[in-house]
C-alpha cells in the first residue's frame, strides 16, 4: 500500500533523510526506531506531505508523488493527484493529541466527517460513535478535552483519525507526552487496531511494544536506513554498532 523511494529531505544545508527507501504492505506494522535527531519524525512529515521531501517518491496504493531538484536547485513536486487525496488516505496522530478544545470528544471526532469527507450529520455521528467506542471512550463523548485525561484525549485523537477510514495510520510517539500510568491504555488500542489487520507506521519509545507489535523494525540512523528487518533480527543480529549500541541501551 505504501512504497517510498529514494527519499531526501534536507532543511537549508543540513541533510536530515538521505535516500530512504522502503514499502509497506497491507496489514503490516512497522516501527521506525533510532536515536533523537535521526530523522523519524521527518520521514513520517513527508509520508504525509505535511513535509515536502527535498527529493524522492511516495507511492500510496498505486498513486505517486515525486519530488525532484530542478537544474536551479529548487524541488518540483509531480503528482497526477491532488496532495490532499494522499492526506485523506494517510491519518497521523501526534505526541500532543491536539483536539479542539471547545468540542467535545463526539465533536472533535465529527468534524472533520462532516467538513472533509462531506458527511452528512446523522452519518458522520454514527462513524464518530463507532470509532470511540473502538477505543473505549464512547461513553465519555460529550466531555470536553480539558475534561479528559492524557490517555482518554490521545485515544479520542485516535478516535479521530479511525473515523477517516485511513488506508494507512502513522503514529508519531502517541504516548510520549502521557504519564507513565496512562500509556497502557494506548498502547493497547494501538495493538488492538494492528490485531485488526491496520497497516501502522509507528514511532516510538516504548521498544518492547514496538517489539512485540510490529512485523517488521526500521532503524534510522543520520536519515539512512541502517537496518530494516524483524525485530528478531534486529536483535540477534545487529546489522552495525548503531544498532546493537540503541537496541542494547533500550531494551
Ligand atoms: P526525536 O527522537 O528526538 O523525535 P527524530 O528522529 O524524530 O528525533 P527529527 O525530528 O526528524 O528527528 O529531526 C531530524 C533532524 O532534523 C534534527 O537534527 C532536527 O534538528 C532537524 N529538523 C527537523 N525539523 C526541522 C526544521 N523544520 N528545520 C530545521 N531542522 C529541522
Ligand atoms: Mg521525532
Amino acid at each position: 500500500v505504501l512504497k517510498v523511494r529514494e527519499l531526501c529531505k534536507s532543511f537549508g544545508p543540513t541533510k536530515v533523510l538521505n535516500g530512504v527507501s522502503f514499502r509497506m504492505t497491507e496489514g503490516e506494522v512497522i516501527s521506525l526506531v533510532g536515536s533523537s535527531g535521526s530523522g523519524k519524525s521527518t520521514a513520517l512529515r513527508c509520508v504525509n506531505f505535511l513535509e515536502t521531501p527535498t527529493s524522492g517518491e511516495i507511492e500510496v496504493m498505486g498513486d505517486a508523488v515525486s519530488a525532484a531538484v530542478n537544474h536551479h536547485g529548487k524541488t518540483e513536486i509531480h503528482s497526477a493527484h491532488h496532495i490532499r487525496n494522499f492526506r485523506r488516505r494517510i491519518g497521523m496522530v501526534f505526541q500532543n493529541f491536539n483536539l479542539w478544545p471547545h468540542q467535545t470528544a463526539l465533536g472533535n471526532v465529527t468534524l472533520a466527517l462532516l467538513h472533509v469527507l462531506g458527511k452528512n450529520k446523522r452519518d458522520a455521528k454514527e462513524i464518530a460513535l463507532s470509532a470511540l467506542a473502538k477505543v473505549g471512550m464512547a461513553d465519555f463523548r460529550d466531555r470536553y478535552p480539558h475534561q479528559l485525561s492524557g490517555g482518554q484525549q490521545q485515544r479520542v485523537a485516535i478516535a479521530r483519525v479511525l473515523a477517516m477510514s485511513p488506508k494507512i495510520m502513522l503514529f508519531d510517539e502517541p504516548t510520549s507526552a502521557l504519564d507513565p500510568e496512562l500509556v497502557g491504555e494506548v498502547l493497547r488500542v494501538i495493538r488492538g487496531l494492528a490485531d485488526e489487520g491496520a497497516t501502522i507506521l509507528l514511532v516510538t519509545h516504548e521498544m518492547r511494544f514496538a517489539r512485540d507489535v510490529s512485523n517488521r523494525m526500521i532503524f534510522l540512523h543520520k536519515g539512512e536506513i541502517e537496518q530494516d528487518g524483524t525485530p528478531e533480527e534486529l536483535l540477534r543480529n545487529p546489522a552495525s554498532d548503531a544498532v546493537a549500541r540503541f537496541l542494547s541501551s533500550v531494551m
